[in-house]
């Protein structure tokens, strides 16, 4: 008989990433709710050590996948990895994030399990008769649908930021299982090599709680320096508008809205993008929103709490002086 309220915990290089621990906490609360216990996978190799932290975040039991063909993530290896698991154990909900992992894993295993998926969940009802009913954004953001679920487990990639972090009780305990761990070679379709990363110290995009972000109006690559710069005064991530990206000014990993990532910092500063729907659907969540444009009929102003009518070029500076101030 299906049992517990799975979660697939992500880590990277034995830092447990915030979006497993806001589900981990929200899991507690299902777990709770509907009387199952919270079960916790994390995969990698030599994660044992997560375990403890992952107890503390509420977790009953905690499965290892611990193998040095896990160590990296592919596709192949955690998708027979986990379809292995999962039809072996019968959880009745499976969650994960909304992350570049998680997009990708995700549909790939609900198809191995022939089960419906929910992606870039917001928010998670518990239903005496539906058990989960997920709710999603639909038309960036302009309309939420609600998704009941009708295979089991119950199957949702949920976007950061959704649930807030519990306090860790560092007196919880969790069983831990050490999971055999089998890849089927036809699932191994491609080898990973090497992982380059442009190395940054910046927070990642989606995790970061505050972010200056550059459009069309930046003009060239070399003025993202400018950004930068206020970033590193309060230890903030860089964003992007799409215009910026397609100009080849900055990476597309810094890519903010529909088609890039989803934020929802504390503060978002946004110099020089004119706010379109599919900017706004990836940064709207923002508890408060910067705009600078020169154009007073930006449209970014509508979603803005404090609007700077005037040259990004001179008034970023200025603003990050007056950071600079209150930091030190
Ligand atoms: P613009 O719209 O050109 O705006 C530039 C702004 O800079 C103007 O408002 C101007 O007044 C201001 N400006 C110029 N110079 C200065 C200055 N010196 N000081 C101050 N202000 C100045 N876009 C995204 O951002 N993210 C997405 O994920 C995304 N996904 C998309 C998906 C689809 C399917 C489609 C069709 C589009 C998508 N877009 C996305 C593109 C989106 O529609 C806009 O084209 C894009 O967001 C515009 O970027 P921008 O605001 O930087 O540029």
């Amino acid at each position: 008989m299906p049992k517990g309220i799975w979660i697939l915990v992500e880590q990277a290089k034995g830092q447990i990433r915030k979006v497993s621990l806001e589900i981990l906490s929200q899991g507690r609360k299902i777990a709770d709710q509907t009387g199952e216990p919270l079960v916790a996978v994390i995969a990698g190799e030599g994660i044992a050590n997560l375990a403890k932290e992952v107890a503390e975040y509420g977790a009953d039991q905690v499965y290892l996948l611990d193998s040095p063909q896990l160590a990296q993530y592919t596709t192949g290896a955690y998708t027979s990895a986990l379809n292995k698991l999962i039809r072996e154990k019968e959880p009745k909900a499976f969650l994960l994030g909304f992350t570049g992992l998680g997009k990708d894993l995700a549909p790939r295993l609900a198809q191995r399990l022939g089960v419906g998926l929910a992606s870039d969940v917001t928010d998670i009802e518990v239903d005496p008769e539906k058990f989960l009913v997920f709710k999603r954004p639909v038309y960036t953001g302009n309309a939420f649908a609600f998704v009941e679920t009708t295979s089991i487990p119950a199957f949702a990639t949920v976007r950061a930021k959704s649930f807030v972090i519990a306090e860790p009780d560092a007196s919880r305990q969790a069983e831990v299982i050490q999971a055999e761990v089998s890849i089927d070679p036809s699932d191994l379709k491609a080898i990973l090599k090497e992982v380059a990363i442009a190395a940054s110290s910046r927070p990642a995009l989606t995790e970061a709680e505050f972010i200056v972000s550059g459009g069309r109006g930046m003009k060239g690559p070399e003025n993202f320096a400018i950004l930068e710069e206020l970033a590193d005064v309060v230890g903030g991530a860089v964003g992007a508008s799409r215009a910026a990206v397609d100009a080849e000014w900055i990476d597309n990993q810094f890519q903010v809205g529909q088609t890039g990532s989803i934020v929802a910092p504390t503060l978002y500063i946004a110099c020089g993008i004119s706010g379109a729907i599919q900017h706004l659907a990836g940064m709207g969540a923002s508890k408060f929103i910067v705009a600078i444009n020169k154009d007073p009929e930006a449209n970014i102003f509508t979603v803005a709490d404090y609007g700077i009518v005037g040259d990004l070029f001179e008034v970023v500076p200025l603003l990050t002086q007056e950071f600079k101030k209150l930091v030190n």
